[in-house]
C-alpha cells in the first residue's frame, strides 16, 4: 500500500506563504508527476511529504494515518535527487545496503536484497566502485537502487534526470517507467520536461505559485487545459 492524501496542505517560510493549500489524492500504485514552473514549490511539497520539512498547516495521509509528526525514517517513503546525494567513502554495494543496516537487517539480508536490485537494474559490474568512480548516469541509477532496496510505500523523485545528457535521460526514464510497472509502487515525480510527464505519468498535477492549477491524465490536460497557464505547460496548441 502507498495511498497518499494531502488536505489543505500549506507551507511558509517566514511571512512568504509557498504552499497555499494544496488538497491531492495520488491512489496506490499510481505514477503521480508534479509539473510547474522554477520556485512554484514542489521540491517544498516533495519535501513535507518525505518528512524532511515541517507542515505549517494541514494534513500529510500515507494509507489513511496522518504523519505529520512522524521523522523521514519512520514514513517508508524513498526520495530520489537531481543531485544524486550518495556517500562518497562508500562502495555501490554500501551505498545501496546502508539504510537497511541502519534498520538493523541481517548482514545475509542485505546482502541478497542489493544483489536483486542490482541484477534489477544491472548494476553488478559497478558494486565494488565508489560513486568518483561512476558517471553521471551510473550514479544515478545507484541512486535509484538504493531507493529500491528499502522497499519504500512511496518513491519521491525530484527532477532526477535533469543532470543527464539527452540520451540518457531516455535511457533511465524508460528505467524508471520499467521499475513502476515491476514493483507496482507509488511514485510521485518532479520534471519541468514535457515528454518526461506525458510519457510517464498516470496524472498530471500542474502546480503553479503554491497551488494546484490542474490535475488529470496527460491526454486530458493535453486536449482540455483549464488555463493558458496550463496549457503552455503541458504544450497544448494555443
Ligand atoms: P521548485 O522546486 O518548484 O523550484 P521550491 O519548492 O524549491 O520550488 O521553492 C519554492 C519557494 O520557496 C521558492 O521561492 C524558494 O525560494 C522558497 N524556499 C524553498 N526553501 C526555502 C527555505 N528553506 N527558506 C526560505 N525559502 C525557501
Ligand atoms: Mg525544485
Amino acid at each position: 500500500m502507498g495511498a497518499l492524501k494531502l488536505n489543505n496542505l500549506r507551507k511558509s517560510f517566514g511571512a512568504v506563504d509557498v504552499i497555499k493549500g494544496v488538497d491531492l489524492e495520488v491512489r496506490d500504485g499510481e505514477f503521480c508527476v508534479f509539473v510547474g514552473p522554477s520556485g512554484c514549490g514542489k521540491s517544498t511539497l516533495l519535501r513535507m511529504i518525505a518528512g524532511l520539512e515541517d507542515v505549517s498547516g494541514g494534513d500529510v495521509e500515507i494509507d489513511g494515518a496522518r504523519v505529520n509528526l512522524a521523522p523521514p525514517s519512520k514514513r517508508e517513503i524513498a526520495m530520489v535527487f537531481q543531485s544524486y546525494a550518495l556517500y562518497p567513502h562508500l562502495t555501490v554495494r554500501d551505498n545501496m545496503g546502508l539504510a537497511l543496516k541502519q534498520a538493523g537487517q541481517s548482514k545475509a539480508e542485505i546482502g541478497q536484497a542489493v544483489e536483486r536490485v542490482a541484477t534489477m537494474l544491472s548494476l553488478e559490474p559497478l558494486m565494488e566502485r565508489r560513486p568518483s568512480e561512476l558517471s553521471g548516469g551510473q550514479r544515478q541509477r545507484v541512486a535509484i537502487g538504493r531507493a529500491v532496496v528499502r522497499r519504500p510505500k512511496l518513491f519521491l523523485f525530484d527532477e532526477p534526470l535533469s543532470n543527464l545528457d539527452a540520451a540518457l535521460r531516455v535511457h533511465t526514464r524508460i528505467e524508471i517507467a520499467r521499475l513502476h510497472r515491476e514493483l507496482r509502487a507509488t511514485m510521485i515525480y518532479v520534471t519541468h520536461d514535457q515528454v518526461e510527464a506525458m510519457t510517464l505519468a498516470d496524472r498530471i498535477v500542474v502546480l503553479n505559485a503554491g497551488r494546484i492549477a490542474q490535475v488529470g491524465a496527460p491526454m486530458e490536460l493535453y486536449n482540455d487545459p483549464a488555463n493558458t497557464f496550463v496549457a503552455g505547460f503541458i504544450g497544448s496548441p494555443q
